[in-house]
């Protein structure tokens, strides 16, 4: 048995321990109890033939570092349910489709679709990088425990809107997502109790940090989520 190479945290909810793997860039696993909860898997980050299946899968959007359909044939078993947006759904079969704002239950946990999108960085052609409608985040609800994976998305309205979070997985990979300073008035917006910036490219994260000196209620974590 290889020792396992990926950081881990535990977090401590009123379902149980709630055992978060840093796969690196935007690819997370959750592991509650013996439930498996895989986020963007990525064949680059991870050898997905030796990591567990998947009960579920969450899919944010159908970029190849998102929905990456090699990873997932090693993960997904009869039983796992996948959620994905339309997008990734023209390109898998039997996946459950969330549109931005539904909510639903999921092999017993409560998911709603949180919009990720850009409003500010676009490609040269004007066009955003993210456009609204296309992509999700996902609020995880596991006990007394709220979870949100931003996805690849700004600090849109709706995200600052966003209340009790525990714990916050917010982008910062440049020019795609959100600057250090977006991070830093979403996270003064949600209060969350931890912040894990991710998918966080060449950002310096030293940035974040300075800029959310005088924010002591959210405990910023730094994991290998380049
Ligand atoms: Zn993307
Ligand atoms: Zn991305």
């Amino acid at each position: 048995m290889l020792a396992h190479p990926f950081e881990t945290d535990v977090i401590r909810t009123s379902a149980g321990d709630l055992t978060i793997t840093f796969l690196g860039h935007g690819s997370l696993m959750f592991a509650l109890g013996e439930k498996i909860i895989h986020i963007d898997p990525f064949s680059r980050v991870a050898d997905y033939a030796i990591l567990p299946k998947a009960d579920l899968i969450l899919i944010t959007h159908e970029h190849q570092d998102h929905l990456d359909i090699a990873a997932l044939k090693h993960i997904r078993t009869p039983n796992t349910a996948i959620v994905l947006t339309e997008l990734c759904d023209q390109q898998i079969e039997g996946g459950i489709v969330m549109r931005n704002g539904d909510i639903s239950v999921v092999q017993g946990i409560s998911i709603e679709a949180v919009p990720a999108y850009n409003m500010i960085h676009t490609r040269e052609s004007g066009d955003p990088f993210h456009p609204c409608g296309h992509g999700n985040g996902y609020i995880l609800t596991i006990g007394d425990t709220r979870v949100y994976v931003a996805g690849d998305s700004e600090n849109t309205p709706e995200m600052l809107a966003l209340r009790d979070i525990d714990i916050a997985f917010l982008p910062m990979n440049l020019p795609y997502t959100m600057t250090p300073e977006m991070v830093a008035e979403a996270t003064r917006a949600m209060r969350p109790g931890i912040l894990y910036p991710y998918h966080f490219g060449s950002t310096d994260t030293k940035q974040l940090i300075d800029l959310l000196v005088d924010q002591p209620e959210t405990e910023i974590r730094i994991r290998e989520m380049a």
